[in-house]
């Protein structure tokens, strides 16, 4: 197989969908933790405050761990707060905890609120020895500030898609979100990437979102489809990642074969340059 481009600078992917149970914390840990195994340096920021990114990663979060909550409301740097998963050396997590509930709140008066995590991320990456090549921000099930200092800390959003009825709905609302991060506060934003997920290529119901999504957006969806599998769905209860977990499942098989598909889509974007991260 040919050897994957690492991307020349850091990628900074949210992964977004304001739907719950659609498999953004499974795309964002898995994709994570497949570039990982390619050899990328990965941060995945857990934006969520039930924390399953983290938990996924095998990265201690209970209350008293420091957290993205304190890099959010308290300036803590990302640095102090940045765990490596035992998966891998290339992974790393900012871990959430349960008090990033309270964050949505509090952020409502905050000067820069929309801002916080772009500047906390601006300023690791400015001052990593070896900055990673993907950060990849897992966000809640809301368009609420949480998900906004994603997107305004990303310059792609990655949606997954789950194949099942009602697929596309709410899409338009996402899509109006990022429309208007865009325009006022980070104009790089954009959708590159487009995932479907727990796709049961048996039914026809599955069959038909895929084509109707397909339809609709022919240049984001990736030609690899995630698929509904079992050892995708226990491996959190492990703390790992299915490609730690088990990786010559099939599902295990799908997100490295997405990873390879982001880092080849990305070197098509940057005018398909060849050169890699010189690694030091
Ligand atoms: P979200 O973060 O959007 O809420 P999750 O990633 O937590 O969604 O996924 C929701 C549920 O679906 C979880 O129980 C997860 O284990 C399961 N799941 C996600 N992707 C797959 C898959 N490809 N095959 C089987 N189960 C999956
Ligand atoms: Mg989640």
């Amino acid at each position: 197989s040919v050897t994957p481009v690492l991307p020349t600078a850091t990628r900074t992917l949210t992964v977004s969908n304001q739907k719950g149970g659609v498999g953004k914390t499974t795309t964002a840990v898995n994709i994570a933790a497949a570039l990982a195994s390619v050899g990328a340096r990965v941060l995945v920021i857990d934006l969520d405050p039930q924390g399953n990114a983290s938990t996924a990663l095998g990265v201690p979060h209970t209350a008293d761990v420091p957290s993205v909550y304190d890099v959010l409301i308290d300036e803590f740097p990302l640095a102090d707060i940045v765990q490596t998963s035992p998966e891998s050396p290339l992974l790393t997590c900012a871990p959430s905890t349960i008090h990033l509930a309270g964050a949505e709140i509090e952020l409502v008066s905050q000067v820069a609120r929309e801002h916080r995590l772009r500047r906390a991320l601006d300023e690791y990456l400015a001052s990593a020895e070896e900055p990673p090549h993907f950060v990849v921000i897992d966000c809640p099930p809301s368009l609420g500030l949480l998900t906004i200092n994603a997107f305004t800390a990303a310059h792609e959003v990655l949606i997954p898609i789950q194949c099942e009825y009602y697929a596309l709905e709410g899409l338009s609302q996402l899509l109006g979100s990022v429309k208007m991060i865009q325009k006022h506060l980070n104009p790089p934003l954009h959708v590159s990437t487009i995932l479907l997920t727990m796709y049961d290529g048996r039914t026809r119901l599955a069959q038909q979102v895929a084509e109707e999504v397909r339809t609709h957006f022919p240049d984001e969806v990736m030609k690899t489809v995630i698929p509904r599998s079992v050892r995708v769905s226990e491996a959190p209860s492990f703390g790992q990642t299915v490609i730690a977990y088990d990786g010559q499942s099939a599902g295990a098989v799908a997100y490295r074969e997405a990873a390879v598909e982001l880092l080849a889509r990305g070197a098509r974007d940057e005018g398909g340059s060849a050169a890699s991260m010189t690694e030091g």
